[in-house]
């Protein structure tokens, strides 16, 4: 009889929906003390995806970020884009969002969507080619070595090619799938996206999450049926989101310090976590009085980098890393110029929002207690 694993990925679930009101199927899995409080990293999803995927830390499988700084690695659009002709178009911030998308669109078609990076800076920054779980280097060489130990093949169904029916496309996958052992990653993002778009405390939100349950008690009791003990339910959050509390202007909060950017330094302002790169020592210094004065975050130092496992061998990710408290965004940021998100993640992984969790139908024989671990669980569940 088949041997199945199946890993549901649920992009910013709240820990708090464990709760017979909210998620019955799921609460009732934590409650038999299947449930897994896993310590995370300090970043977005590409980074949580990276580390679980690896199984190391970002600074020993060096990514981060989606985006780093690297003038040799920028790609040619970005070059093209930095051109005299078109520096105009930084003061017209909705013209240069739609003028990035749509080059973006056409000539670069994977990668993280920063189309709002300001055109004075935009040939200093690259882009990893794949952004998508699936893309990953990572998840090919996961793929390779389940293959090699236990003839085991890994599947991934879940976006860009996919968001909604995500479980009847797992089952009519498995009606054709003739592999012996097999482990399959079920991404869904629709939950992260609600999120950001409507606020973690909005009916949309909650809603979601409850259908979410009774999808995946539905599907559980269906392969629990033909597979008995040969299947082994994964449920995974990467983190849960926080209510919008304050925004931020970064770069006019700068500029009124006197520090021009393109000139005195170059950055890259994500929701929650801003990267500087300033041309000289004094620009460096303006900069950290300016965050300093701010007093709505923190400047990441060489102890917490060193605690975060951010010690990277250049300073590709940041010479000043600069994290929000909780709550807290930047606006504009290099994703969007339009306003400012309800839901948020991406602060300091000790945060409530920032916790992470896997439940399982069964008793892990596998002690696992990070977010890395999630790679030699799934290499173990098979050996
Ligand atoms: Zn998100």
């Amino acid at each position: 009889m088949k041997n199945l694993v199946v890993f549901f990925y649920i992009d910013a679930l709240n820990p708090s929906f464990l709760n017979r009101d909210i998620m019955p199927f799921l609460s009732s899995l934590a409650t038999k003390n299947h449930c897994h409080v896993l310590e995370n990293v300090f970043g977005y999803s590409f980074t949580i995806q990276s580390c679980m995927l690896s199984g190391k830390y970002p600074d020993e499988n060096n990514h981060w970020m989606p985006y780093f700084y690297c003038p040799e690695e920028s790609p040619f659009l970005f070059k093209t884009l930095n051109m005299k002709t078109f520096s105009p178009l930084d003061r017209l911030q909705t013209l240069r969002y739609l003028t990035v998308r749509g080059c973006r669109r056409l000539f670069l078609k994977k990668g993280v969507q920063a189309n709002n990076i300001p055109l004075c800076e935009i040939d200093k920054i690259a882009l990893y080619p794949y952004y998508y779980m699936c893309e990953l280097p990572f998840f090919l060489e996961l793929g390779k070595l389940l293959e090699e130990k236990s003839q085991t093949t890994l599947t991934y169904i879940g976006p860009p090619k996919q968001r909604t029916n995500l479980h009847s496309t797992l089952f009519e996958h498995l009606r054709k799938s003739k592999h012996e052992n097999e482990a399959i990653i079920v991404y869904h993002d629709t939950l992260d996206g609600l999120g950001h778009t409507f606020g973690p405390c909005s009916p949309r939100y909650l809603n979601y999450a409850k259908s979410l349950d009774s999808a995946l008690s539905a599907t559980y009791r269906k392969l629990t049926n033909s597979l008995g003990k040969h299947f082994t339910l994964l449920v995974f959050s990467d983190h849960g989101q926080s209510e919008l509390k304050f925004q931020i202007n970064i770069l006019s909060e700068l500029n009124k310090k006197g520090l021009k950017l393109g000139v005195d330094y170059i950055c890259f302002v994500d929701a929650t976590l801003a990267l500087f790169w300033p041309e000289d020592d004094v620009a460096k210094e303006k900069i950290l009085g300016a965050l300093d004065k701010i007093g709505q975050g923190i400047v990441i130092d060489v102890d917490k980098r060193k605690k975060y496992h951010i010690e990277f061998k250049d300073d590709r990710y940041g010479e000043i890393i600069y994290v929000l408290k909780p709550g807290g965004t930047f606006v504009p940021n290099f994703f969007s110029p339009f306003g400012a998100m309800k839901g948020l993640h991406g602060y300091l992984p000790e945060g409530e929002v920032q916790k992470s969790f896997l439940l399982s139908n069964e008793k892990l024989s596998f002690h696992i207690s990070h977010v890395k671990d999630v790679r030699n669980l799934l290499l173990n569940l098979f050996s």
